[in-house]
């Protein structure tokens, strides 16, 4: 059942979800409510995921799936939460392509068919300062996305409407511009530099964008932009 404070909450804080009508926000909804019947949480360090927690997260996963449809979030069923985490991320993506980002203490994690880490300290900020145009559970989510076709390396599985050569030279190109950008002046990138670090990365940052900023990723990267409105959408 979803809560109705913790549903509210980031439909309130977040501008992109607070101009979602009507009947998106049920769609939304629906989705949140499935998201709570098939995940388990648990949190860690002795934090407690009390109910409006538990809604808040699961409306956040959802809504990158608001069109592509909640079989993308399945294949997997832990949410676990930890009290606090550190903003300056780390990556380190592992053989068996598992994605880890830390830096002194934990932001989130997301592991292919594994469980979705995530720190509740960093959410909160996310949610405060939507200007910053992050979202830890949107990135994660990005990162679940990707890994479906296989290995978390930038691509998800595509639509038939996307050829994989477009996606491929596209991403490639902006991801290249921004490393260049990012090792001269990382204050010169037009994006979160922290995009620069891998490929998986930039998808997943640049899907924070999509999401929380669109203007700004249409700004900086056209035709990424365009790849990913197109894809979210569903093809
Ligand atoms: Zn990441």
């Amino acid at each position: 059942m979803v809560d109705a404070a913790g549903f509210a909450r980031p439909l309130e804080k977040v501008p992109a979800l607070s101009g979602l009508d009507a009947a998106r926000r049920a769609h939304l909804r629906d989705l949140a409510g499935r998201f709570l019947r098939d995940k388990h949480f648990s949190g860690a360090h002795g934090l407690v995921v009390d109910a409006g927690m538990r809604s808040t997260i699961a409306t956040l996963a959802c809504w990158p799936v608001l069109d592509l449809g909640y079989d993308w979030l399945t294949g997997w069923c832990e949410v676990i939460v930890y009290p606090g985490g550190f903003r300056a991320r780390r990556v380190h993506d592992d053989e068996d392509g598992v994605v880890h980002e830390w830096d002194e203490d934990l932001a989130g994690e997301s592991w292919d068919r594994g469980p979705l880490v995530l720190s509740w300290e960093d959410l909160e900020l996310d949610l405060e300062q939507p200007q910053d145009c992050m979202n830890v559970v949107v990135h994660e989510i990005a990162h679940k996305l990707d890994a479906r076709s296989g290995a978390a390396d930038g691509m998800p599985p595509l639509p038939r409407s996307i050829r994989v050569s477009e996606w491929q030279r596209e991403f490639q190109r902006a991801y290249e511009h921004l490393g260049e950008i990012a090792g001269r002046d990382p204050d010169a990138a037009l994006i979160d530099p922290y995009a620069a670090d891998a490929p998986e990365e930039f998808f997943a940052v640049c899907s924070e964008y999509h999401f929380l900023a669109p203007e700004r990723i249409e700004a900086a990267y056209p035709r990424v932009a365009d790849l990913l409105a197109r894809f979210y959408a569903g093809g």
